[in-house]
């Protein structure tokens, strides 16, 4: 295959894309094959012979695609949503095509002035206030390490790469037990501890952290001998969407001088209405927040948006120049593999600018309102059966909800539920726990849904549950 061929095949692949996209709702949205059979489709050795194009792509329609679970079905109501609009799709693909590596500015100056600029507008986007800078890093996990690291390095005073964390005062990091488990990774990663993280009860309808109990757990530490060294803020857990209220836990972040990152991975894409801002209220005075267009905003993964209020304190933990990185007779200029543990970086901001161009402010606030008033409705209508209770209200597009039957075992019956109900495959729902109970979550936020298709879950659900036999407790 050289490029002569290039332009058949990406004729090939892009009607294939579309003819994909309009034959979605016909296909079952998770995927339907058992443990190994694609595995077993695949020949065990490579080949030792060019094979024609013809052929691989017939093996990946055959092959690969019935083990795909489809995410951007517009049923897909699991998890959170991964969208790929295509607009951005586009973008990427002339990005595979350029294949730059991104790592310093003079190794593509437009990918690093691009992405300075698409920060900025996504900070004004959500309603951040001038002063925070942005990079993209590929996930939230790594901006969490990245935010986690900075923390561990303020608080040893910078000594933390140098001299390792044997022999210094053990740190302490706080966070909800409602966050998500790349919370804990960071914490494993940076050498930190689980041990030292300490989850402070939560309260009240959103699940935020008790601030009181914070402020008495960081007291109780100091006088125990630790260094506290920052917080972990959740503004939409995965779970069931928890909202810290960062009104309470920002003045017991200034009274004890403790670093702030804000986890918004799910729930930023939603702070670009103003209306739902009132959920991060006092997410201005954070020191770092991370939110990911690549969930519901549109922008395929990977493009996680990262503010940071002092670069500086990030680049600083993390910047190594050697001299074959360094960049000679430019002054002024960013190298944002400074800003992140990985030194190669990919051209992510072109898709952002893609996205935001091809639907507009207006288009991208459109979606995500539709999504959040179709789930309500969705809550509304099951809370009016007298088998379904809404377990947890909806926080934006996400509820949890239950399925009771006399004489069945709550949690047997709701995971043969959620079972069955991805079987059938008209949609794609997933289970959480909630105060140690199993619930079945569901979010609304692919990019092609339409109001119909949230009334079809409905249907789905309903119909599901009660064509149901009753599982053995
Ligand atoms: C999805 C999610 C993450 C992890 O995001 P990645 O970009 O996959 O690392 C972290 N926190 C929350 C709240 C999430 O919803």
């Amino acid at each position: 295959m050289r490029w002569n061929e290039f332009a058949e095949w990406g004729r090939k692949v892009s009607d294939w894309a579309v003819k994909y996209h309009e034959g979605l709702r016909d296909r079952p949205v998770r995927a339907q094959t058992a443990p190994g059979a694609i595995a077993d489709a695949l020949p065990a050795a490579p080949p030792d012979t060019a094979e024609p194009m013809q052929q691989i792509f017939a093996d990946f329609e055959s092959i690969v695609m019935p083990g795909i679970t489809h995410w951007q079905h517009p049923r897909f109501f699991a998890y959170f949503p991964a969208n790929a609009a295509p607009a951005s799709v586009l973008a990427e693909y002339l990005v595979s095509t350029i294949a730059p590596q991104c790592m310093l500015w003079q190794t593509s100056p437009a990918a690093t002035e691009m992405e300075t600029v698409m920060l900025d507008w996504l900070r004004q986007s959500v309603g951040l206030p001038e002063g925070f800078a942005g990079v993209i890093q590929d996930s939230a996990s790594s901006a969490t390490l990245a935010a986690v690291l900075t923390m561990r390095e303020k608080a040893l005073g910078w000594d933390g790469n140098t001299s390792g964390l044997a022999g210094q005062t053990p740190l302490r990091i706080y966070c909800s037990r409602e966050v998500h488990t790349s919370i804990d990774r960071a914490i494993w990663v940076s050498g930190i501890g689980e041990a030292n993280l300490r989850r402070i009860p939560v309260t009240g309808e959103n699940r935020g952290m008790d601030a009181a109990a914070l402020d008495a757990a960081i007291r109780e530490d100091v006088a125990a001998g630790f260094r506290p060294a920052g917080i972990i803020a959740c503004i939409g857990g995965t779970g069931v969407g928890a909202m810290d209220d960062l009104t309470a836990v920002m003045p017991v972040a200034k009274a004890h001088g403790l670093y702030v990152h804000v986890d918004a991975a799910w729930a930023g894409a939603a702070m670009i209405c103003p209306e739902f801002r009132h959920y991060w209220a006092g997410v201005e005075e954070a020191d770092s927040v991370v939110f990911n267009p690549h969930k519901w905003l549109g922008a395929q993964f990977d493009c996680s948006a990262h503010f940071i209020r002092s670069p500086d304190d990030l680049v600083r933990t993390l910047a190594i120049q050697p001299e074959y990185l360094k960049t000679h007779g430019a002054e002024g200029i960013i190298n944002y593999s400074e800003w992140s543990v990985p030194l190669g970086r990919r051209f992510r901001a072109l898709k952002i600018w893609f996205l935001i161009r091809a639907y507009g402010l207006d288009g991208l606030r459109r979606m995500i309102r539709n999504h959040v008033a179709w789930s309500q409705a969705l809550a509304e209508r099951l809370r009016a059966e007298p088998d379904f209770e809404i377990v947890t209200e909806p926080v934006l597009s996400l509820f949890s909800f239950r399925y009771r039957r006399d004489g069945a075992d709550p949690d047997a019956l709701n995971l043969a539920l959620v079972t069955a109900i991805n079987n059938d495959g008209r949609i794609y729902l997933t289970q959480t726990r909630v105060d140690g109970d199993l619930v079945i979550r569901f979010q609304a936020g692919q990019f092609d849904a339409t109001e119909d298709d949230v009334k079809l879950a409905g249907d789905v659900i309903l119909e599901v549950a009660r064509a149901m036999e009753t599982p053995n407790a």
